[in-house]
């Protein structure tokens, strides 16, 4: 099969032939229909989140079609998410918070991703995809979606929902937010009229520069653009009580700030990975809002291009990788 491979930090994807791999006892082959682009990608690539052991292949919003023995789709579609395999036995899985298992291994960075013909994953961690939704427009749900959807959670039940970075998790979470009632404030890079644009399409009732002051207090705001400067810049928006939810994996250093911005209980707060209960709420709400994707197709071997079109912000909404 092809495939594009990780070698080490610095160097880019490289395309290459590999053996289908062989499913073991409880995972799943799956021919790979689409995978999703994420920002994790980039800090994967760029060495702020490591590979322990490359070669690895990449992708972890994987839509594949089950194969089975006889080499044949048996006509199951299923997702496959970041969180590809826990211990199931230490005390954060046993309470409900397997996005903590210390042993987790995830996908696209422990077991090998999407960013290929075919893939392998643990049957217990795939899930059904939604009917209706075409195999690229239903990647960008298994991270950009999951993980917004966590992040909102974490928020409480804001009226004001303020999101900081407005790509692939912002757009979901727009229309999410939107079902429920909640009003969004979308926040760009300074100047971004086409993102900004693009969020009041989605039902942002306000739009503007991540500096820019909101027209109320936010009742929750998620910080999704890996800067670290913009968690003080949401905090100062922030109503009394209400939290800033940093969604991705890293970030560049958060600012000092004066302590009387956080105090009347303000929270800033992370969310890590995800667990297998979000997923089946997400997927289960996603067709009922009903939320649409904006995709940016590529090819594999188009993969380096897509992350960094996404680097550059150079489109709007999700990139999905078509092999
Ligand atoms: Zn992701
Ligand atoms: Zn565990």
């Amino acid at each position: 099969m092809r495939a594009m491979i990780f070698e080490g930090v610095g160097r880019p994807l490289r395309l290459v032939e590999l053996p289908i791999p062989k499913p073991a006892p409880g995972q799943l082959l799956l021919r790979v229909k689409a995978c999703g682009v994420c920002r994790t990608d980039l800090h994967l690539l760029d060495g702020e989140v490591a590979i322990e052991h490359p070669p690895r292949v990449l992708g972890h919003q994987i839509v594949g079609a089950v194969v089975s023995d006889s080499d044949s789709p048996d006509g199951r579609r299923v997702g496959v998410p970041w969180l590809g395999w826990t211990d199931g036995e230490c005390e954060y899985c046993r309470s409900g918070r397997e996005n903590l298992c210390p042993r987790a291994r995830f996908t696209g960075r422990d077991v090998d991703g999407g960013m290929a013909e075919y893939a392998v994953a643990d049957e217990r961690f795939c899930f059904e995809i939604p009917a209706g939704y075409p195999d690229a427009q239903a990647a960008p749900l298994l991270c950009a979606g999951l993980i917004g959807y966590r992040c909102l959670r974490m928020c409480g039940a804001p009226r004001r929902l303020g999101l900081y970075g407005f790509g692939a998790a912002a757009h979901i979470l727009a229309q999410l937010a939107g079902h429920e009632g909640r009003e969004v404030y979308a926040f760009t890079r300074a100047g971004d009229a086409d993102a900004q644009e693009f969020a009041r399409s989605l039902g942002a009732v306000w739009a503007g520069g991540s500096d820019d002051a909101p027209p109320a207090k936010l009742d929750g705001a998620i910080v999704f653009a890996p800067d670290g400067a913009l968690v003080p810049i949401a905090l100062r928006a922030l109503a009394p009580g209400a939290s800033v939810v940093c969604g991705g994996i890293h970030m560049s250093d958060i600012p000092s700030f004066p302590y009387h911005e956080l105090w009347e209980e303000r929270v800033v707060r992370s969310v890590a990975n995800l667990t297998r209960r979000d997923a089946v709420e997400f997927l289960e709400l996603a067709p009922r809002v009903p939320i649409e994707t904006r995709v940016h197709t590529y090819g594999l071997a188009e993969a380096g291009r897509a992350l960094e079109d996404l680097r550059a912000g150079r489109f709007t909404g999700a990139a999905v990788i078509v092999p």
